[in-house]
Parts: structure tokens; C-alpha cells; sequence
């Protein structure tokens, strides 16, 4: 079976390099903070001092990192993967980061050898192997790795290299537009002095009403378990802006959560869960 590395051991990181492991990857793993590499080299992991070592074990490169600076960060540079990599090495990119992220890092790459590959879904499906992977990149190289990222999820293949970045900012403009207006729809229903019970009721009839049934616990009691930090999507809706931009598209719904997720960060959210961002549009003290 091939050897694997995973570089970022974040939330989403450990996680995948976990499900390899179970899977019977050999896996070598990277990350910025050593320590969280421990638990992992525990399972049968081999820790690596750089990425650069990392790649030049390695037949396929998984990257999970926060944004597309950190990516830059593991991949350029005498340290970098880039650095590591030969013409038989498959970088496999996961993080959101974007399309110009992902033709940058294709740059400083052997051509042909990269695939994006983000993924919808969070932790609990990053430990089942059930996220949704939206897979950017030639098919040839996209049937190579299948079998690795079917042991993660559902690969879709979405078109050539890029395409699995603009595709995740497509699922995520969802994620966050159905957040603003259930936000929203909370703050209306207090302000026209509907009691939060009787709004859950009505939104229960509403196109929201699984997103709503999803959210209410969190939203009566207070506590928002981490998941997603308001950080990493307040990035995603810039990463969205700029793609909209650049594609010459008028996104005013994205703008309106986005300045949401702006609000809520300078409010200190950043580090909560992103679904905080319910508290601070419902004017709900966390
Ligand atoms: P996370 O827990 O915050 O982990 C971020 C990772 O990036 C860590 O390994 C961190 O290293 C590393 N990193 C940050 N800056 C770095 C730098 N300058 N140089 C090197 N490494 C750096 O984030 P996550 O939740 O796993 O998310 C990872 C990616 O997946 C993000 O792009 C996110 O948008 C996406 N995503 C997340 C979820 C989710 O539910 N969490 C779902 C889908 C997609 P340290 O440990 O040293 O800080």
C-alpha cells in the first residue's frame, strides 16, 4: 500500500490522517506544533521534522491547512514540500484556499502531480470517512487516488485542477447564507416580540426548519461545541468575496454574513464555533 503523508494536524488534519491509518496507509505526518503528532505516532504514525522530509518519503502528500498562508508556508521554501517532491509524488490539497491558491502551489509543483480536493462535512464525518470531496484535477491522477480518498468520503470530481476550490466556495456560500438568515430570522421574531420557543415553531414550517432544528440547542443554551472556528469561515467568505470578484459576480447575501462574521470576530468569537455567529445577530450574550 502506498505511504501517505499528512501535513496540518488541525481539527480536520489528525483526523484524515487517522482514518488512513485505520485504512492501512503507511502515513508520515507533519506538523507546525509537534505535540499534536504525538497521539497519532501512537497509532502507528511517523512524526517527520519537515515538510520537505515529509514529501520526499512519500508517494501521496495530503495538505490540511488553516488557509492558503499556511500553505505557503509548508510548501515554498529549502523546507517546503515542494522541495521534496519528484515526478512520482501526488500532492493531494484539502484545505479551503481557494482557486489562486491552488494555481500557485501547482506552480512550484511538478506538472500534472496535484490534485484539489476540499472537503464538505466536519469532524464527526472526517471520523466516519464520510465527507464530501469535491476533486479538481486530471483523471487519470483523479482514478489514482480514488481508493485513498474514498477511505475519507465521496470524491466528486468536479472538473480540471480548481475546480475543487471553486466548488467548495459554491457549498460554502450555502453554509454560511443559511446561517445569516436563520440569525436573522431569530433577531426579527425578538424584535416583534415573538417569544424564541414560538420562532422555532414557526421557522419548523420553513424551508430553514432542518437547519433551525439543527441549531436551537445551541441556541437556547448558549454553548456552541467547536467544530469550525468563526475565524476559519469568516476566511471562506473572503475566500468567496474575492472569487466573485475576480469572476465578476454581485454576491450581496455573502457580503451581509460576511460582515456578520467580521462583527463576530472582533467581538472575540473568533476561536468559537462558527453557528456563534447565531448569538451575536440574535443579540444573544454568549
Ligand atoms: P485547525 O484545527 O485550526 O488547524 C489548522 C492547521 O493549520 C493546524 O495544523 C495548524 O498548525 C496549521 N497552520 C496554521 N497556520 C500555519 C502556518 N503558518 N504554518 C504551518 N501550519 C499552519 O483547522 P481545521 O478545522 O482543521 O481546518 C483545516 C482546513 O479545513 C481549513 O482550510 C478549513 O477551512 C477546512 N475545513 C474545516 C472544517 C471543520 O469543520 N473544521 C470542515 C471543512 C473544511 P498548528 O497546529 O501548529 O497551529
Amino acid at each position: 500500500m502506498s505511504t501517505v503523508a499528512v501535513v496540518g494536524l488541525g481539527r480536520m488534519g489528525s483526523r484524515i490522517a487517522r482514518r488512513l491509518l485505520d485504512a492501512g496507509y503507511a502515513v508520515i505526518v507533519w506538523n507546525r506544533t509537534p505535540a499534536k503528532a504525538e497521539e497519532l505516532a501512537a497509532h502507528g504514525a511517523e512524526p517527520v521534522a519537515m515538510p520537505v522530509d515529509a514529501a520526499r518519503r512519500a508517494d501521496a502528500v495530503v495538505t490540511m491547512l488553516a488557509d492558503a498562508a499556511a500553505l505557503q508556508a509548508v510548501t515554498e521554501g529549502t523546507d517546503g514540500i515542494a522541495a521534496g517532491v519528484d515526478d512520482a509524488t501526488t500532492v493531494i490539497e484539502m484545505s479551503t484556499v481557494g482557486p489562486p491558491a491552488i494555481s500557485r502551489l501547482a506552480n512550484a509543483l511538478p506538472a500534472g502531480r496535484l490534485l484539489d480536493a476540499p472537503v464538505l462535512g466536519s469532524l464527526p464525518e472526517a471520523e466516519a470517512g464520510k465527507l464530501r470531496i469535491f476533486v479538481g484535477g486530471p483523471d487519470e491522477l483523479v482514478a489514482e487516488w480514488t481508493p485513498l480518498l474514498s477511505a475519507l468520503g465521496s470524491p466528486l470530481h468536479v472538473g480540471p485542477l480548481g475546480a475543487g476550490a471553486a466548488a467548495k466556495l459554491v457549498a460554502n456560500t450555502t453554509l454560511l447564507g443559511t446561517l445569516g438568515v436563520l440569525g436573522e430570522a431569530l433577531a426579527l421574531a425578538d424584535g416583534l416580540g415573538l417569544s424564541r420557543a414560538t420562532a422555532f415553531e414557526i421557522l419548523a414550517s420553513t424551508p430553514l426548519a432542518a437547519q433551525a432544528e439543527r441549531r436551537r440547542p445551541s441556541v437556547e443554551s448558549g454553548e456552541y461545541p467547536l467544530r469550525f472556528s468563526l475565524s476559519l469561515a469568516r476566511k471562506d467568505a473572503d475566500l468567496i468575496a474575492e472569487a466573485a470578484a475576480a469572476g465578476g459576480v454581485d454576491l450581496r447575501l455573502l457580503e451581509a454574513v460576511r460582515s456578520w462574521l467580521r462583527d463576530a470576530e472582533e467581538a472575540g468569537l473568533g476561536d468559537a464555533d462558527y453557528s456563534a455567529v447565531l448569538a451575536r445577530i440574535a443579540g444573544t450574550a454568549l
